[in-house]
């Protein structure tokens, strides 16, 4: 693939192996998120941003609109705020939605002008095999099923400008994010790899391969749908983050 792809979430789990995939499918890759990427190559750019701060995520990414000519964006990066309805407080819903939803909003809003003069984009949003619900994730089902209202409607909004909105959504991955939650090793971890009926975790690069297929200018003809990777999860109606 050619061209210039923003990807968030980039230093660890999902994001990584995403812009690692696209660097070696020959794409340049602007990473955007806190921590520094672990991944180094000469086409890969970098700039820090706390995607929770609306000011700074939309400063940010105006800049990187005015510098580079991005044709592909990966809304990855996100949080989960884990809690039953009676514990999800104010700041855990604001801030799943600020990370998850309110921050792919900016970018994409950032983005999509250099799409329609170009005639052509390519936008995958990463919702969660959550979004059809799961017990504990109050916060996180109602910022990953927006994410999926948001890939509907914006597929409507820019396919005659030759921009595709796909969302994909993982079923539990072995990441950070999932490691915190269910520890190697831990009875709860396998409580889940039970109950998945690949029975298996999924890796980063199960996702990002799903991802790339969303990306590439073959896929054109795919747009506004939601592609559940996720070992079968949300088939069976068990698992997932
Ligand atoms: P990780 O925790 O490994 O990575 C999350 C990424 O998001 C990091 O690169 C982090 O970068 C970035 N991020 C988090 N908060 C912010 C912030 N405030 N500003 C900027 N960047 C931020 O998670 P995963 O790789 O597992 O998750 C990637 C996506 O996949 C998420 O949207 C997640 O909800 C989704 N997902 C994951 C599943 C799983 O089982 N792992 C299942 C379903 C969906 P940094 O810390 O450097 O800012």
């Amino acid at each position: 693939m050619e061209g210039t792809a923003v990807v968030t979430g980039a230093s660890s789990g999902i994001g990584e192996a995403i812009a690692r995939q696209l660097l070696n499918s020959g794409c340049t890759v602007v990473a955007l998120q806190r921590r520094a990427p672990r991944l180094e190559h000469p086409q890969l750019r970098f700039y820090a941003v706390d995607l929770a701060d609306a000011a700074v995520a939309s400063r940010v990414a105006n800049e990187v609109a005015a510098r580079h000519p991005v044709r592909y964006l990966v809304n990855n990066a996100g949080v989960n705020r884990p809690g039953l309805l009676e514990q999800a407080t104010v700041d855990d819903i604001d801030y799943a939605l600020a990370v998850n939803v309110r921050a792919a909003v900016i970018l994409t809003q950032a983005f999509v002008p250099g799409m329609r003069a170009a005639r052509f984009g390519r936008i995958v949003n990463i919702s969660s095999r959550a979004a059809t619900g799961k017990t504990g994730r109050t916060a996180y089902s109602a910022a990953k099923a927006g994410l999926i209202g948001l890939t509907r409607t914006w597929c409507l909004e820019l396919a005659a400008a030759g921009i595709t909105v796909n969302a994909v959504a993982p079923g539990p991955v072995a990441t950070e994010l999932f490691d915190r939650g269910h520890p190697p090793g831990s009875a709860k971890r396998q409580q889940v790899i039970d109950s998945i009926p690949v029975k298996r975790v999924g890796t980063p690069d199960d996702i990002a391969s799903s991802v790339l297929f969303l990306l590439s200018p073959d896929s054109g003809y795919i747009t506004g749908q939601t592609l559940f990777v996720c070992g079968g999860t949300s088939v069976s109606g068990t698992g997932g983050e």
